[in-house]
Protein backbone atom coordinates (compact mmCIF):
# COMPACT_ATOMS: atom_id res chain seq x y z
CA UNK A 1 0.00 0.00 0.00
CA UNK A 2 1.26 3.53 -0.64
CA UNK A 3 1.69 5.92 1.64
CA UNK A 4 -1.65 8.29 -0.08
CA UNK A 5 -3.15 5.11 -0.04
CA UNK A 6 -2.38 4.06 4.08
CA UNK A 7 -3.54 7.64 4.52
CA UNK A 8 -6.79 7.41 3.31
CA UNK A 9 -8.06 4.05 4.39
CA UNK A 10 -6.49 5.22 7.94
CA UNK A 11 -8.73 8.32 8.11
CA UNK A 12 -11.95 5.64 6.75
CA UNK A 13 -10.78 3.24 9.68
CA UNK A 14 -10.72 6.18 12.09
CA UNK A 15 -14.23 7.54 11.45
CA UNK A 16 -15.66 4.11 11.32
CA UNK A 17 -14.57 3.43 14.65
CA UNK A 18 -15.34 6.91 15.83
CA UNK A 19 -18.84 7.11 14.65
CA UNK A 20 -19.17 3.26 16.52
CA UNK A 21 -18.11 4.08 19.78
CA UNK A 22 -19.30 7.54 19.60
CA UNK A 23 -23.15 6.45 19.59
CA UNK A 24 -24.86 8.10 22.40
CA UNK A 25 -24.23 11.55 23.59
CA UNK A 26 -21.66 11.82 26.48
CA UNK A 27 -23.36 14.86 28.33
CA UNK A 28 -27.21 13.77 27.85
CA UNK A 29 -27.43 10.08 26.77
CA UNK A 30 -29.32 10.54 23.99
CA UNK A 31 -28.90 8.87 20.19
CA UNK A 32 -26.52 11.26 18.44
CA UNK A 33 -27.17 12.01 14.86
CA UNK A 34 -23.92 12.75 12.16
CA UNK A 35 -24.16 16.78 11.93
CA UNK A 36 -26.15 18.03 9.51
CA UNK A 37 -23.40 20.20 7.89
CA UNK A 38 -21.51 17.62 5.65
CA UNK A 39 -17.96 20.19 5.98
CA UNK A 40 -18.70 19.48 10.16
CA UNK A 41 -16.85 16.07 10.65
CA UNK A 42 -18.89 15.88 13.79
CA UNK A 43 -21.82 14.19 15.64
CA UNK A 44 -24.64 16.28 17.25
CA UNK A 45 -27.07 15.26 19.89
CA UNK A 46 -30.41 16.58 18.97
CA UNK A 47 -31.52 17.07 22.59
CA UNK A 48 -28.85 19.02 24.25
CA UNK A 49 -26.74 20.57 21.06
CA UNK A 50 -23.33 18.85 22.06
CA UNK A 51 -21.34 18.44 19.27
CA UNK A 52 -18.62 15.56 19.52
CA UNK A 53 -15.67 15.64 16.97
CA UNK A 54 -13.17 12.97 16.53
CA UNK A 55 -10.52 12.52 18.99
CA UNK A 56 -6.88 12.09 18.80
CA UNK A 57 -4.58 10.16 21.12
CA UNK A 58 -0.90 11.50 20.27
CA UNK A 59 2.02 9.07 20.75
CA UNK A 60 5.46 9.30 20.27
CA UNK A 61 8.53 7.18 18.49
CA UNK A 62 11.96 7.90 18.86
CA UNK A 63 15.13 6.71 16.62
CA UNK A 64 17.59 6.88 19.36
CA UNK A 65 21.74 6.97 18.10
CA UNK A 66 24.32 6.34 19.79
CA UNK A 67 28.00 6.48 18.45
CA UNK A 68 26.25 5.51 14.71
CA UNK A 69 24.34 2.94 16.04
CA UNK A 70 20.46 2.73 16.27
CA UNK A 71 18.39 1.33 19.18
CA UNK A 72 15.89 -1.37 18.15
CA UNK A 73 14.09 -3.66 20.43
CA UNK A 74 11.63 -6.36 19.81
CA UNK A 75 8.37 -6.14 21.76
CA UNK A 76 6.29 -8.82 23.23
CA UNK A 77 2.61 -7.86 21.64
CA UNK A 78 4.61 -6.74 18.49
CA UNK A 79 4.91 -9.51 15.61
CA UNK A 80 7.82 -10.99 17.92
CA UNK A 81 10.65 -11.64 14.90
CA UNK A 82 10.49 -8.02 14.34
CA UNK A 83 12.34 -5.23 15.81
CA UNK A 84 11.07 -1.48 16.15
CA UNK A 85 11.76 1.87 17.94
CA UNK A 86 10.61 2.88 21.19
CA UNK A 87 7.17 4.08 21.12
CA UNK A 88 4.16 4.94 23.44
CA UNK A 89 1.16 7.17 24.21
CA UNK A 90 1.81 10.73 25.40
CA UNK A 91 -0.58 11.04 29.10
CA UNK A 92 -2.83 13.73 30.14
CA UNK A 93 -0.94 17.10 31.24
CA UNK A 94 2.56 15.50 29.25
CA UNK A 95 4.54 17.68 26.29
CA UNK A 96 5.54 15.30 23.90
CA UNK A 97 9.15 15.96 24.44
CA UNK A 98 8.28 14.82 28.31
CA UNK A 99 6.13 11.47 27.02
CA UNK A 100 9.35 10.81 24.66
CA UNK A 101 11.92 10.51 27.29
CA UNK A 102 9.84 9.06 29.52
CA UNK A 103 8.92 6.18 27.20
CA UNK A 104 12.55 5.67 26.43
CA UNK A 105 13.55 5.38 30.34
CA UNK A 106 10.35 3.02 31.26
CA UNK A 107 11.77 0.55 28.12
CA UNK A 108 15.06 1.17 27.32
CA UNK A 109 16.01 2.69 30.83
CA UNK A 110 18.74 5.01 29.27
CA UNK A 111 18.72 9.33 29.08
CA UNK A 112 18.41 10.91 25.82
CA UNK A 113 19.54 14.79 24.79
CA UNK A 114 19.17 16.40 21.58
CA UNK A 115 15.72 15.71 21.01
CA UNK A 116 14.27 16.47 17.38
CA UNK A 117 11.41 16.61 15.46
CA UNK A 118 11.64 14.25 12.73
CA UNK A 119 8.02 13.72 11.63
CA UNK A 120 4.31 12.29 11.93
CA UNK A 121 1.68 10.28 10.82
CA UNK A 122 -1.63 8.81 11.95
CA UNK A 123 -1.80 5.92 13.09
CA UNK A 124 -5.28 4.14 13.34
CA UNK A 125 -5.12 1.22 15.61
CA UNK A 126 -6.96 3.20 16.67
CA UNK A 127 -6.89 7.34 16.49
CA UNK A 128 -3.38 7.87 17.11
CA UNK A 129 -1.41 10.10 16.10
CA UNK A 130 2.42 8.95 15.50
CA UNK A 131 4.86 12.25 16.21
CA UNK A 132 8.31 11.23 15.43
CA UNK A 133 11.72 12.24 16.75
CA UNK A 134 14.90 11.51 16.61
CA UNK A 135 17.35 11.60 19.46
CA UNK A 136 21.08 11.20 20.72
CA UNK A 137 21.92 8.61 23.94
CA UNK A 138 23.56 10.65 26.77
CA UNK A 139 23.72 8.42 29.57
CA UNK A 140 22.64 5.01 31.52
CA UNK A 141 23.19 1.24 30.36
CA UNK A 142 20.15 -0.35 27.91
CA UNK A 143 18.20 -2.67 29.61
CA UNK A 144 14.63 -4.09 28.27
CA UNK A 145 11.98 -3.30 30.83
CA UNK A 146 11.53 -7.42 30.04
CA UNK A 147 7.50 -7.11 30.25
CA UNK A 148 6.97 -4.90 26.78
CA UNK A 149 10.56 -4.39 25.38
CA UNK A 150 11.85 -8.24 25.36
CA UNK A 151 14.98 -7.99 24.15
CA UNK A 152 16.85 -4.31 22.86
CA UNK A 153 20.08 -3.32 21.32
CA UNK A 154 22.59 -1.52 19.42
CA UNK A 155 22.63 -1.89 15.77
CA UNK A 156 25.04 -0.79 12.84
CA UNK A 157 23.20 0.00 9.41
CA UNK A 158 24.95 -2.82 7.99
CA UNK A 159 23.98 -5.44 10.84
CA UNK A 160 19.99 -4.41 11.43
CA UNK A 161 18.21 -7.11 12.43
CA UNK A 162 14.21 -7.48 10.30
CA UNK A 163 12.54 -3.82 10.74
CA UNK A 164 9.03 -2.55 9.98
CA UNK A 165 7.73 -2.47 6.52
CA UNK A 166 7.81 0.66 4.54
CA UNK A 167 4.91 2.78 4.66
CA UNK A 168 5.37 3.45 8.84
CA UNK A 169 7.05 6.47 9.81
CA UNK A 170 9.81 4.16 11.94
CA UNK A 171 10.83 2.84 8.41
CA UNK A 172 10.81 6.38 7.39
CA UNK A 173 13.24 7.22 10.29
CA UNK A 174 15.43 4.29 10.04
CA UNK A 175 15.87 4.36 6.13
CA UNK A 176 16.66 8.64 6.59
CA UNK A 177 19.11 6.92 9.34
CA UNK A 178 20.59 4.95 6.59
CA UNK A 179 20.90 7.05 3.94
CA UNK A 180 22.42 9.91 5.75
CA UNK A 181 25.05 6.98 7.32
CA UNK A 182 25.63 5.86 3.49
CA UNK A 183 26.40 9.95 2.79
CA UNK A 184 28.49 10.04 5.50
CA UNK A 185 31.00 7.39 4.47
CA UNK A 186 31.90 8.85 0.60
ZN1 LIG B 1 -26.86 15.41 24.62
Amino acid sequence: MSEEEFRQASREREIAYWRETNRFCGKCGEAMTVHPDPSECAMLCPRCGFTAYPGISPAVIALVVKEGKILLQRNSHYRATHWSLVAGFVDTGESLEDAMRREIREEASIEVKNLRYFGSQPWPFPSAMMVAFTAEYASGELKPDGTEVIESGWFAPDALPPIPTPGSVARRMIDAFLLENAKGRQ
